[in-house]
């Protein structure tokens, strides 16, 4: 098991200290995380990793998952991409089922804790329960909220002014509300299977399996066949940029089966690749962490041409790998990228060909973006600083309305 010792070689002995002083003032303190599934994406990924670290500075932690059916979970589903913006609401019914599910979870558990933290819309209604209890209740949104559909948002709204607190991951992201709000970004674990350092050999023997050949500096995008991280774009950006230096493009996604616009947006990007024997395109199964991470180290300039985006964790990823990222400047990547600081901001097709050119060309620019990149990371987006953020969080919540407290 990870230790919190195990971060400080990589984050240094004062951010150790300060996690150390926070925890002191809130030793004992008995926090309950709740979402709605145990393993699969990146909420559960982080408090896998973040409870029992909680746990060693001496909050007493615990997490729990909601239950709920197959129907609870199309309707959270509809939920997810309502508050996306998806035009179409939800009837009556779906409603009907979504606040049955509160209830029943409402009677099967505890909420034994000084804090009850829920995160995302599906757990939202168990509010109910802080009336009777008096403790403290913090809404964690990790999804972007600037733009959903009205109806849905009220609903939920309703639940979310019933806390004491709400969080979201970047102002951006975030709603009018009458609750306090605070910003938290992401994370990602450095110790993780996606992040930790890798020997060259590990590396190699991936390379190999996955025929990855390596003899010409290699452009890489990881991203879902999706639309909205416009792959058939970056097609287009680096064959024009390799007409003057040679490379070769690599895009990596997952398995679209259970997505039939990520099956057609695969199409259309093998298409746009044609037959050019320098444009692979690569499907992996979502539990490639390791093959993931590999591909991000071997290769020599990381695209992510986004046309909207959340907070974009892979350019944290690769930017972690000390990799020169070129961005589309949407969502949250302008928060981890200083245009020609920690890497390059682009807004078309002609400006990420543009900038890919001059990083091939420019081999020790690139490598100096990334290395930026790489600090910025170390100092805002590695899981010490969530937690330290988090700890400033339940902190706040025992100081209702100052903007300072000596510990
Ligand atoms: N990812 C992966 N396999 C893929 C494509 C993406 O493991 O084939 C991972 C990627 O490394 C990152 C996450 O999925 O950790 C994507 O997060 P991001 O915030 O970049 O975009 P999202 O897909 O959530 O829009």
């Amino acid at each position: 098991m990870v230790k919190l010792s195990d971060y400080e070689p990589i984050v240094g002995p004062q951010v150790m200290e300060e996690l150390k002083l926070l925890s002191k003032n809130l030793a004992g303190k008995k926090v309950i995380h709740v979402n709605s599934t145990s393993v699969g994406g990146g909420v559960a990924e982080i408090l896998d990793r973040m409870v029992p670290l909680m746990n060693e500075l001496g909050l007493e932690t615990r997490w729990e998952v909601i239950k709920g059916g197959e129907a609870f979970y199309a309707v959270t589903k509809k939920i997810h991409n309502a508050l996306h913006g998806a035009p179409q609401g939800l009837e009556e019914s779906e409603y009907e089922i979504f606040l049955d599910v509160q209830e029943e979870n409402l009677k099967a558990m505890r909420f034994d804790g000084d804090v009850i933290f829920i995160h995302d819309p599906q757990p939202v209604g168990l509010v109910k329960a802080r009336k009777s209890l008096g403790n403290r209740w913090i809404w964690r949104c990790h999804v972007d909220v600037s733009s959903p559909h009205p109806g849905v948002w009220n609903f939920l709204k309703a639940y979310v002014e019933q806390y004491d607190k709400s969080v979201f991951s970047a102002p951006l992201f975030s709603q009018k509300l009458s609750i306090p709000q605070a910003l938290i970004c992401p994370s990602i674990d450095p110790l993780s299977e996606k992040n930790r350092e890798m020997s060259g050999e590990e590396i190699d023997g991936i390379m190999s399996r996955l025929k990855i050949p390596l003899d010409k500096p290699l452009v890489t995008q990881v991203s879902r066949f999706d639309r909205l991280k416009d792959p058939v774009g970056v097609i287009r950006a680096f064959k024009q940029a390799r007409k003057y230096r040679e490379a070769r493009l690599l895009l990596v996604g997952g398995t679209a089966d259970d997505d039939p616009e990520g099956a057609q947006v695969l199409l259309e990007t093998r298409q746009a690749a044609g037959n050019d024997p320098d444009v692979l395109i690569l499907s992996l199964p979502p539990t490639s962490h390791l093959e993931i991470n590999a591909i991000q180290r071997v290769s020599t300039v990381i695209l992510q041409k986004s046309l909207k985006e959340g907070f974009g964790l892979t350019i944290t990823e690769a930017l972690w790998k000390g990799k020169p990222v070129i961005a589309g400047a949407v969502g949250g990547i302008p928060l981890q990228i200083a245009h020609k600081y920690s890497g390059i901001l682009t807004h078309s097709v002609e400006g990420t060909a543009y900038w890919l050119k001059q990083l091939l060309q420019d081999p020790s620019y690139a490598t100096k973006l990334g290395e930026n990149g790489r600090e910025h990371v170390r100092q805002n987006f590695l899981l010490t600083r969530h937690i330290r953020d988090y700890l400033l969080l339940f902190l706040s919540l025992d100081y209702p309305g100052q903007s300072a407290v000596a510990l």
